[in-house]
């Protein structure tokens, strides 16, 4: 029995692109979906093609290897869905169909099971990188494009570890299954016991000659660019995690997850406070007494406020919405500016006359009144 070759097995050409691979496999899974085909096993047999074919074609590695090696890079029988059920096949592709179309059908999913494809290569490890963002940054969201050392899938030999087409054999101790069954006779009876196979390490497969370039190990040692979207309202050492951007694995294993540490730069100016900006404003004394109108800085650009005349010390004034956004939310933070009014270090003998002759005047001495809250409950209302 000769397997029909992916492509045409979704009616896509060699050159398709990822997303009408998809596409043509949705088609393909509608059209043959158990649901609407009870009872019919051809209809069955075509839609498990369907998804082992999709299986290895959505999956940049593996589509590789099968553009190099075809059927043979997965062994005979055990590539993708061989021996998977249906409820197998919709646990891995939820995403594209969406729980509320199958769930019915299998009883509402119940979670991801393990399938039983044949194990591959050692999985690639976790990778930590460290990503520096400025305030405008963090508060807008960005995209970074990072460089980063590891291990890559190697281009030679498609990640296969062989030399050639000719050197990837099926395992003959274990006939590409990864797993050897052992019979054993015991007071009880007999018993089967299955283990992995010693030959292959349960990859199915053995190479009889390996890759110049990875020594067989299917990856070496490069660097890839990769494009990373931070939402807006990351905080320092939030972690984000791009799934298989690590490390890749051994001779087709999956690779590692991408670990993002969020880092924040420091604001000049500005000082972050959760979700809210804080600032220091100084302002002269006059300018206190008259009023003015003064520029702050803010997470984008720079913003003017006006200081009302008999401004007090230690006020604090809301710039609202001007801080950042909750990472997952609708909230907001403000701006508070925190107003300083500068007391002179050193006075001339003129100033000193002038302000000797107002130290007496009325108006200069302080009486606060009940609109002039006191420090800490200002500071309560301005962090509620
Ligand atoms: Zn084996
Ligand atoms: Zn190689």
């Amino acid at each position: 029995m000769s397997k029909r070759d992916y492509y045409e097995v979704l009616g896509v050409s060699k050159s398709s692109s990822a997303d009408e691979i998809k596409k043509a496999y949705r088609k393909v899974a509608m059209q043959y979906h158990p649901d609407r085909n009870p009872g019919d096993k051809e209809a069955e047999e075509k839609f498990k093609e369907a998804a082992e074919a999709y299986e290895v074609l959505s999956d940049q590695d593996k589509r590789a290897k099968y553009d190099r090696y075809g059927h043979q890079a997965f062994g005979p029988g055990t590539g993708g869905f061989g021996g998977a059920n249906a409820e197998d096949i919709f646990s891995s592709f939820s995403d594209i169909f969406g729980d509320d179309l199958f769930g019915s059908f299998f009883g509402g999913g119940g979670g991801a099971r393990s399938r039983n494809s044949r194990p591959q290569g050692a999985r690639g490890s976790n990778l930590r990188i460290k990503l520096k963002l400025n305030f405008e940054e963090i508060a807008k969201g960005t995209n970074k494009s990072v460089k980063v050392k590891k291990h890559v899938v190697c281009t030679a030999c498609s990640g296969s570890g062989a030399k050639d087409k000719n050197s990837v054999q099926t395992c003959g101790t274990c006939n590409g299954s990864g797993q050897v069954r052992k019979v054993t006779q015991t007071f009880l009876g007999q018993m089967q016991t299955v283990t992995t196979c010693p030959t292959c390490n349960g990859e199915g497969i053995t190479i009889t000659a390996k890759c110049g370039s990875c020594k067989g190990e299917g990856r070496v040692y490069g660097e890839e660019t990769i494009s990373i979207d931070i939402p807006a309202g990351v905080q320092e050492g939030m972690q984000l995690s791009m799934s298989g951007k690590g490390n890749a694995g051994e001779r087709g294993g999956r690779a590692g997850d991408l670990l993002i540490i969020i880092e924040e730069e420091k604001h000049p100016e500005l000082h972050r406070d959760g979700l809210n900006v804080a600032y220091d404003l100084h302002i002269s004394f006059p300018d206190a007494v008259f009023g003015t109108q003064v520029e702050v800085p803010t997470i984008d650009g720079r913003a003017k406020i006006k200081i009302p005349a008999g401004t007090q010390s230690g006020k604090i004034f809301r710039l609202k919405g001007k801080g950042f956004p909750e990472v997952q939310g609708y909230q907001k933070g403000d701006q508070l500016i925190h107003v300083n009014i500068w007391t002179p270090q050193q006075v001339s003998s003129d100033e000193k006359a002038a302000l000797e002759k107002l130290a007496n005047s009325n108006n200069f001495k302080p009486s606060p009144g009940k609109s002039d809250k006191s420090f800490f409950e200002r500071l309560k209302e301005a962090f509620n």
